[in-house]
């Protein structure tokens, strides 16, 4: 069994697949997803809420609002819903964003209702200068003004910053402001991305060149994955895997209110662009149907479903013909790449 309802620490909820920036990794910016797919504008509802909080006592369980498609603050039904789940006594909210949506007042109002349960994480990746080259779209005048009047009312605040060419050389100054801000914590991470697609540079739609550091860990691990192995491919179908959200008793949702073990299953059924992943889903498809694990449809009993039962578990150490091993979880939770950046591995995170 993957994860049973009582050890559930954590709803991670794509609540929205809205957003008013164009990053370029970001799922909705490959082949034209915000402005094509008949996915681009959907909101979770109160009722899903009434669905999701149903059977957790107050005080267990975290929601963690970051999603694959979407900035939650982007969606017109995020503060209904944000004051139901405040009514239900959740541990935390946790809320990460790109910090350009919201007026100054709907940050104070925030912060104070917010009390100790809620916690923002702004992801900030520069400066004035350089934010907005990979953050395309953002306002750095909005994000100063909503940072100021969500802290000063008591907010909680993290500065998450993805380094990058253009940027590493302002993490300190960007950690002293963070300092003199009053943000909580300083984070920097880096990105799997560029190595994942094997590239060293992205161009945003604003024309610029996005390019990853030269000593990103990535790169290395994955020269000598490849050396190792005949292709990354075959070290993914064989590493030993270790769930990183089984380990944190974490469960994603997305935003047709399907649940997935973790957020890299809730990416790949909506991408429009080829992928290596899409395989695997059109097989888990072909043998449960797309609405196995919708819990609009069945509510809490998606967990009990072969796929949570069985399936998911077996496909790591004993796949079958039928329990077939996701590339998925090879690729993201295998021993020797890290994938994620932003669980675990932080490069440098400090409390300030
Ligand atoms: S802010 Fe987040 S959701 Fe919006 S485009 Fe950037 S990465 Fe994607
Ligand atoms: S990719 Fe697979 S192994 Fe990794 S967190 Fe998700 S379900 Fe677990």
């Amino acid at each position: 069994m993957y994860l049973l309802l009582d050890d559930i620490k954590e709803l991670q909820l794509d609540h929205s697949s809205r957003c008013n920036l164009s990053c370029p990794q970001c799922a909705r910016t490959q082949n034209n997803w915000s402005t094509t797919s008949p996915n681009r504008n959907l909101d979770l509802t109160i009722e899903d809420y009434n669905i999701l909080l149903a059977p957790f006592p107050p005080n267990q369980i975290q929601l963690f609002h970051c999603g694959n498609f979407g900035d939650a603050l982007a969606s017109p039904t995020f503060d209904q819903t944000l004051d139901f789940s405040l009514s239900k006594n959740p541990k935390r909210i946790k809320i990460t964003t790109n910090g350009s949506l919201r007026s100054p007042d709907w940050w104070k109002d925030l912060a104070l209702k917010g009390r100790d349960v809620i916690r923002v994480a702004f992801s900030i990746d520069g400066l004035e200068d350089t934010n907005s080259i990979y953050r395309v779209n953002s306002s750095w005048k909005k994000i100063l003004t909503n940072i100021k009047s969500f802290i000063e009312n008591g907010g909680y605040a993290r500065w998450d910053f993805i380094e990058f060419k253009h940027n590493y050389h302002q993490i300190k100054s960007a950690q002293k402001m963070a300092s003199d801000l009053g943000f909580k914590e300083f984070n920097v991470k880096y990105t799997a991305r560029f190595a994942e697609q094997e590239v060293q540079r992205f161009k945003t739609s604003k024309g610029h060149i996005v390019e990853d550091v030269n000593f990103n860990p990535n790169k290395k691990n994955l020269e000598d994955i490849k050396s190792d192995f005949s292709s990354f491919d075959s070290y993914a179908s064989s590493t030993s895997i270790s769930c990183k959200y089984k380990l944190r008793k974490s469960i994603f949702v997305d935003m047709k209110m399907r649940l997935w073990p973790c957020c890299w299953f809730g990416a790949p059924p909506y991408l429009q662009h080829k992928n290596k992943q899409q395989e695997d889903f059109q097989y888990l498809n072909s043998l449960y149907g797309e609405k196995f694990n919708c819990l609009r449809t069945h509510g809490w009993d998606v967990l009990t479903h072969d796929f949570f039962r069985n399936y998911l578990e077996q496909s790591w150490s004993l796949p079958t013909k039928k329990y077939r091993r996701f590339y998925t979880c090879g690729r993201t939770c295998g021993e020797r790449f890290e994938f994620s950046s932003g669980y675990g591995k932080n490069k440098n995170h400090t409390s300030l």
